[in-house]
């Protein structure tokens, strides 16, 4: 693999200035475009123009400018030919599969992905567009590659599994798609900037922007990166999946996520380095933590053989507390009682998020599946923040650890 550095090729973008030469580009809020000939919009519509051919632009759910813009700088960040950004995670998702595939076709997807994407693949795909989905442990290659049938389009996993932060094989993975005829589509949501899914093999990436890229909890977005023909394909007047469904991203948001993405390595540093700090002091408590970066995680020498240099080891870590009741009273203690952090769902801001992922983001698995998935009923996921000091975070979590009865005497 060649030295790849998301925040570098971010960095090689030309600057994009604002429309009175403002070091920050402008907000297009139009949502149609006028044309100076009246000839010109009929070559829009047939393709000869756009907005990398003379620049045009023609309705907002087609391209906007600053939705451009933000899908460049997302495609910049994964090494990719180009990007696009929609709505929300699940619409990009939704959107790719869609495109991919038609009626009758087959997906191989791991069984440990966030539980919308679970019931999008298990439940609304097969009822609605009459595919099929077979779920298997990615991890269990030889399982992964008699799942394939013939009509098999694509294989789908997260890059870090959504909550059990088990690490796809890509370059392997993407090795047993192609030899199929199919395509490895990765979702990269748990890792921006750690893992660069494309320049390992995949596909297709996608990205909840929700999460870290944006970081501050105040925006539903999401993103594509893949081939140029692939991406145009999407925006296709006649078969483009983001063209007809319509899941398009507000200017306005993609504006306040791009002025975000000169800080995303930073942050993304600081969530890694806090949270190796206490999933080590965790386990050195003889606590069950899980977390890539811990050698004793089993995915650790594989992650590191994929990782960039730079950025850690990720900013999510679980505590396995075995029942819910004991999650419930640990989130309970460390939001009500110690301000540790906030009990809610969704990961990557700035404060710490804690959930019990089995009674939440994965509830649209029955337990055997969570069984399945490794996705036991006391696991709590920790997006651990960075405001406060770490020490000042570190004596709240022992606090609550205390009042559990779960330290070792004496510490
Ligand atoms: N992918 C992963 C791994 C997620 O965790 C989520 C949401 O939690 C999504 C996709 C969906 O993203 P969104 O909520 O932006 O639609």
């Amino acid at each position: 693999m060649q030295h790849f550095d998301p925040i570098e090729s971010l960095a090689n973008m030309r600057h994009e200035f604002g429309e009175h030469g403002g070091v920050n580009m402008s907000i297009e809020t139009s949502t149609t475009f006028t044309v100076m000939d009246a000839e010109t919009m009929p070559e829009i519509f047939q393709g000869h123009f756009g907005p990398e051919q003379g620049g045009c632009y023609l309705y907002g759910r087609h391209f906007n400018p600053t939705v451009y813009v933000l899908g460049r700088q997302i495609a910049a960040l994964e090494g990719a030919e180009s990007g696009y950004c929609t709505a929300s995670g699940m619409s990009a998702i939704a959107g790719t599969v869609m495109q991919l595939c038609s009626s009758g076709d087959h997906i191989v997807s791991s069984s440990t992905v966030y539980g919308g994407t679970f019931a999008l693949f298990k439940e609304y795909l097969p009822e609605k567009c009459g595919l099929s989905v077979s779920f298997v442990d990615a991890g269990d290659l030889s399982a992964v590659e008699a799942a394939f049938t013939e009509r098999t389009k694509l294989l789908y996993v997260e890059a870090m599994s959504n909550p059990t932060l088990r690490v796809a094989d890509i370059p392997r993975l993407a090795k047993i798609a192609h030899a199929h005829g199919a395509q490895l589509v990765v979702d990269n949501t748990f890792c921006p900037l750690i893992l660069s899914p494309l320049q390992l093999g995949a596909d297709i990436v996608i990205h909840s922007l929700t999460k870290f890229i944006n970081g501050a909890s105040d925006a539903i977005a999401g993103a594509v990166c893949g081939s140029t023909d692939f991406i145009s394909s999407l925006m296709d007047l006649h078969q483009g999946s983001f063209m007809l469904l319509g899941p398009t991203m507000d200017p306005r948001v993609a504006y306040s996520i791009s002025m975000r993405l000169a800080h995303l390595g930073l942050r993304v540093s600081e969530h890694s380095r806090r949270a190796l700090t206490f999933a080590s002091r965790l386990e050195e408590l003889g606590l069950p933590v899980i977390y890539p970066g811990l050698p004793t995680h089993p995915d650790h020498t594989l992650l590191d053989g994929m990782r960039n240099q730079g950025y850690g080891w990720g900013g999510i870590f679980c505590v396995d507390l075995e029942t819910s009741a004991e999650a419930s009273t640990f989130m309970e203690l460390l939001q009500n009682k110690d301000r540790f952090g906030l009990m809610a769902v969704s990961l990557g801001f700035f404060e710490t998020l804690l959930s019990c992922s089995a009674l939440s983001t994965s509830s649209e698995m029955t337990p055997e599946e969570q069984a399945r998935a490794g996705i036991r009923p006391g696991l709590v996921r920790v997006s651990i923040g960075y405001t406060g000091s770490l020490e000042q975070r570190w004596s709240q979590m022992e606090d609550a650890l205390r009042k559990m009865g779960r330290l070792p005497a004496g510490s």
